[in-house]
């Protein structure tokens, strides 16, 4: 008998509420609170009448006292923050003020300056611990699954794992020639900003969009690919042992790059405020308003998603390299939840983190990224909920 209340009303939280009710024996009760209530009540319009019962509540999440409010009202068992990474520090400041877990999928990064990193979460491990809360952070795909791979090959195929490759494929063709699949403005933030990658103990920055590769995605075909910075890679430098580089790379097609360049070159890709029309806005923020909203995406997105990690160390004695990695179709995941594959591939994990919490598997004080848990039964989560993972023990490698 658990409640968990979700934050936000997206793609992501469309999927994870979804995947709750799925999995009425965990979750006995839900509430979805978000910054527009109307979304919140269609979503529980979708989702009524399967068991599982639903309030909704409109909340700011930038306001701790409104949110303590809220949680002191609903009493969740678990606060699933699927909102914007800029609500992570507020969401995680209530839980503990309010004494209730904490998820999350995308690690704390300020409004104003397109940075993100895990210290300002991970400076919350004391008080999470004191107050015997759990906070797992990043529970999505990337991070999230991607972490989760790492824990299970270290546990059962490598004695130690060297080198790992992310591979981050999204073979989906809406038909727009420029738009994002999640939330344009942390997307446009993310590939925009320099590259950079682990090796030897340090972190080597690249231009934006500098290292290209190709790589052949089964479901999907020979794609060209990025090498960007990506916030698990500074979990996973700290949390593997032995592991000596890693890199992320993901898949973009010439037509939004090319569409992404110009735009950057035209100045509406800066988080830097200007004056238009004697308002202050801010171009990337604008840009966001007139794309489409990612959420209408899904009916017509066809193609698939391939993402998964390349693996490289030792067992026992010899070396070994590993691939694991998920396909998942757009338009069944559209047919299943009402969101398309990015937005599915990020709210499945998302309850499954949040059921292990739930059901005392990783119940644990303190602040923790998924891939110092144990990740079994997380792994048999994904093959029951629809991310089912496939093993090729004879990868090709990153050329
Ligand atoms: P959306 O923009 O579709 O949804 C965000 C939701 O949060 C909206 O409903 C929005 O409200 C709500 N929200 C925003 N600000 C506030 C606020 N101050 N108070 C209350 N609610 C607020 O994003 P997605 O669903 O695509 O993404 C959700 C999260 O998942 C993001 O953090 C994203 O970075 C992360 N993500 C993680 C991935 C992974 O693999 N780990 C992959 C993809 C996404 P409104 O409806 O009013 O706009």
């Amino acid at each position: 008998m658990a409640k968990a209340m979700i934050i936000g009303a997206g793609g992501v939280a469309q999927v994870a509420a979804h995947k709750c009710v799925e999995n009425k024996e965990v979750f006995t009760e839900l509430c979805i609170a978000s910054r527009t209530l109307a979304r919140c009540d269609e979503l529980k319009a979708k989702l009524s009448g399967r068991g599982v019962p639903i309030t909704t509540a409109q909340v700011d999440a930038d306001n701790v006292p409104e949110l303590v409010a809220l949680i002191r009202k609903e009493k969740p068992d678990i606060v699933m923050n699927l909102a914007l990474p800029y609500q992570d520090l507020t969401i995680m400041d209530a839980c503990l003020e309010a004494g209730v877990h904490y998820l999350d999928t995308a690690n704390y990064e300020p409004e104003d300056t397109a940075k993100f990193e895990y210290k300002w979460q991970w400076a919350y491990q004391e008080r999470f611990r004191e107050k015997g809360l759990t906070a797992i952070l990043g529970s999505g795909f990337d991070p999230g699954v991607t972490g989760v791979f790492s824990a299970y090959a270290l546990k059962h195929e490598f004695d130690e794992i060297n080198e790992i490759d992310i591979l981050d494929c999204n073979g989906g063709d809406h038909g727009y020639p420029f738009a994002t699949n999640f939330n344009p403005e942390i997307n446009i933030r993310e590939v925009t900003a320099k590259g950079r990658y682990y090796e030897e103990g340090r972190f080597v920055e690249t231009e934006p969009m500098e290292i290209k590769r190709e790589y052949d995605f089964e479901g999907v075909g020979a794609r060209d690919m990025y090498l960007l910075y990506h916030e698990e890679l500074e979990s996973l430098a700290r949390h593997i042992p032995g592991i000596r580089r890693i890199r992320f790379f993901m898949t973009f097609g010439e037509s939004y790059l090319s569409h992404l360049r110009c735009l950057q070159n035209v100045g509406m890709t800066s988080i830097e405020p200007i004056l238009f029309e004697g308002r202050e806005i801010i171009p990337l923020q604008f840009l966001k308003a007139v794309l489409p909203d990612p959420a209408s995406l899904g009916p017509r997105t066809v193609g698939k998603t391939n993402i998964g990690c390349i693996f490289k160390g030792k067992k026992d004695g010899k070396d070994k390299v590993w691939r694991i990695y998920n396909i998942c179709d757009h338009q069944e995941a559209y047919r299943e939840v009402g969101s398309q594959a990015v937005s599915y591939t990020t709210g499945v994990p998302a309850m499954i983190g949040a059921s292990l919490v739930l059901t005392g598997e990783w119940e644990k004080p303190g602040v923790w990224n998924v891939e110092q848990l144990d990740p079994d039964l997380f792994m048999e989560g994904l093959n029951r909920f629809g991310l089912p993972w496939i093993v090729d023990p004879a990868p090709s490698l990153v050329p």
